[in-house]
């Protein structure tokens, strides 16, 4: 129609163009493996890029063929992240912690043409070598000509940057095109794979940006310590560049006293990670106190943040956190939850309660939450129901998978498999997995729900729940906990006696197996299938 505005593409290189013209002087920094700090500009960055898009060609990378990524977050994989869409290739960042059977699944499944590898770690990829169909180039960072590697037509990165022009012309002209392709961890049957657009990922970036959500400015330090092959790192490459603001990236230091020392010496803003890595942070910190001062916000996400570590960070180290649900078929945000005007008046604990939720859709996501009939139930903050989103940064399939129901719903919700109540004010809480509540006697336990209660207690660091059968009552809870260094023993009636003060009497678990550590997937969360098998194996007692 006449006078309608312009057809303008929202394109990954917009936001490269708009660092280097706005912002060419921030920095971004990258903690090398030897442990020195490398350093340039959003400048260099897009003079890199820009040869890196004309070494792509070389290789004779064509639009819409995968690149695969296999890489700790630095500066040359963020250089990936813009000249892969950038030439109108996608990026596939490999999980470095996929087993291998799975890593090689998804370096086939996905057919990458190329991988980038982090020399660091050449050995973890070298071990699936043999198995890989579709691989025409490896190429090599982080090291010199003397390396030795068993893997066939391998090129080093920086003679190849060394030999490439930085003049060129990106290449996409339609939003639609993708850009990305992220396979979720699989704790069930195999990866799967998420595609976003161009348009996705430039929609998300605008979304995570919005002053309600991480509010990024020219002003701010960030640390992704989510990493770069984890649902996009949360999409800070991107949305750091939007915003201008200055990296950190971490590379493979990631030891809580490497991280503390960032942290203070960089005088980081917005550190970004999983529960874990702060927990762990937390207790670096009590040791050997730094300085922690310039944090503005403090943002966990990729599962649920114990109630007790936002007290501590809160209260003891005047740390305010920002909690965050997201998934890799979000791209990742989802939900944040940081108090509104009407909490504010609230006592301070009511207001860790509200902090402790994965919080308000953001702006750009709508959600519902539906029971076992696909009917949606209330915002009461009681009832609870399966979470199912949609928006414009939301997946609508999987990469080569027919879309199915249990994923997507026939009016175009996508489901995420998570349990969660919704409070009136429009705070979701979420209580589980689908398929990881306790059903006893018919009745739902929250297994999330209760490994929070169990982690509020001094004496327990880890506390994972799972469901067992029960002849009687079809499931009953099982507890499995890891208790913090030195606190001394504490046993089973303790903690269950501590639990009784919060939860119904049905809700204790009958056994609770102290162990050294949890298994974790490859993305840091409970690996609660490996602790159902342990239990059937006898090993849980
Ligand atoms: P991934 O795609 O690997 O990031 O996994 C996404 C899943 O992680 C979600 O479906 C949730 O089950 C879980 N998750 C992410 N963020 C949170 C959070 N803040 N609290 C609880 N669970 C979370």
């Amino acid at each position: 129609m006449q006078g309608l505005m312009m057809d303008y593409p929202l394109t990954i290189d917009r936001i490269l163009e708009h660092a280097n013209r706005i912002y060419p002087r921030k920095k971004i920094s990258t903690k090398l493996p030897d442990g020195s700090m490398h350093r340039y500009t959003y400048a260099n960055l897009y003079g890199r890029v820009k040869r890196l898009a004309n070494v792509l060609d070389k290789l004779g990378v064509e639009p819409g063929d995968r690149v695969g990524t296999f890489a700790w977050n630095n500066y040359q994989h963020l250089e990936l992240y813009y000249a892969i869409p950038g030439s109108g290739a996608v990026i596939h960042t490999l999980n470095i912690r996929l087993f291998p059977e799975q890593l090689a699944y998804v370096v086939n499944h996905a057919e990458d043409k190329v991988v980038f590898i982090d020399a660091t770690l050449l050995p973890l990829f070298e071990k699936v070598a043999d198995e890989i169909e579709s691989v025409q180039h490896y190429v090599l960072f982080n090291t010199d000509a003397g390396v030795e590697t068993k893997l066939p037509n391998v090129s080093l990165y920086e003679d190849l940057m060394a030999e490439a022009s930085d003049d060129y012309n990106w290449r996409v002209t339609d939003e639609n095109t993708a850009m990305g392709l992220c396979y979720t961890s699989g704790t069930t049957g195999d990866p799967k794979g998420t595609l976003y657009s161009h348009r996705s990922m430039y929609l998300h970036t605008m979304g995570a940006n919005q002053a309600n959500v991480l509010a990024l400015t020219e002003r701010d330090v960030v640390l992704p310590v989510v990493p770069m092959f984890h649902a996009m790192a949360w999409g800070l490459p991107y949305s750091c560049a939007f915003a201008g603001a200055e990296m950190i990236l971490p590379g493979p230091h990631l030891q809580p006293a490497a991280l503390a020392e960032m942290i203070a010496e960089e005088k980081v803003t917005v550190p970004a990670g999983v529960p874990t890595i702060w927990m762990m942070l937390y207790q670096e910190l009590q040791e050997n106190p730094r300085d922690v001062s310039h944090i503005r916000v403090l943002t966990v996400g990729g599962a649920a943040m114990p109630r007790a570590l936002i007290e501590s960070y809160e209260k003891e180290l005047d740390v305010s956190v920002l909690h965050a649900w997201g998934m890799t078929e979000l791209s990742p945000i989802g939900t944040v939850s940081q108090l509104q005007t009407h909490h504010l008046a609230l006592p301070e604990h009511e207001q860790w309660d509200v902090k402790e939720r994965q919080g308000y859709p953001v702006a750009g996501v709508e959600m519902r939450i539906v029971n076992e009939a696909g009917e949606e139930v209330s915002w009461d903050g009681i009832t609870m129901g399966e979470v199912q989103v949609r928006g414009p940064w939301i997946a609508k399939g999987y990469y080569k998978l027919d879309a199915s129901p249990d994923h997507f719903t026939p009016d175009g919700w996508f489901r995420t498999g998570d349990v969660a109540t919704i409070s009136e004010d429009a705070y979701m809480h979420i209580t589980d997995r689908t398929k990881d509540l306790v059903k006893s006697g018919g009745e739902w336990i929250s297994s999330v729900v209760l490994e929070n209660g169990l982690m509020a207690h001094p004496k327990v660091m880890e506390a994972a729940v799972i469901a067992i059968p029960d002849e009687r009552w079809g499931e009953r809870p099982m507890a499995v906990a890891v208790l913090v260094p030195e606190a001394g023993a504490v046993t089973t009636e303790e903690l269950n006696s501590y639990l009784a003060a919060k939860f119904a009497k049905f809700w204790l678990p009958d056994k609770i197996a102290f162990v050294d550590e949890i298994p974790k997937t490859s993305v840091g969360k409970f690996d609660k299938k490996v602790l159902r098998h342990r239990y059937a194996e006898g090993q849980l007692g």
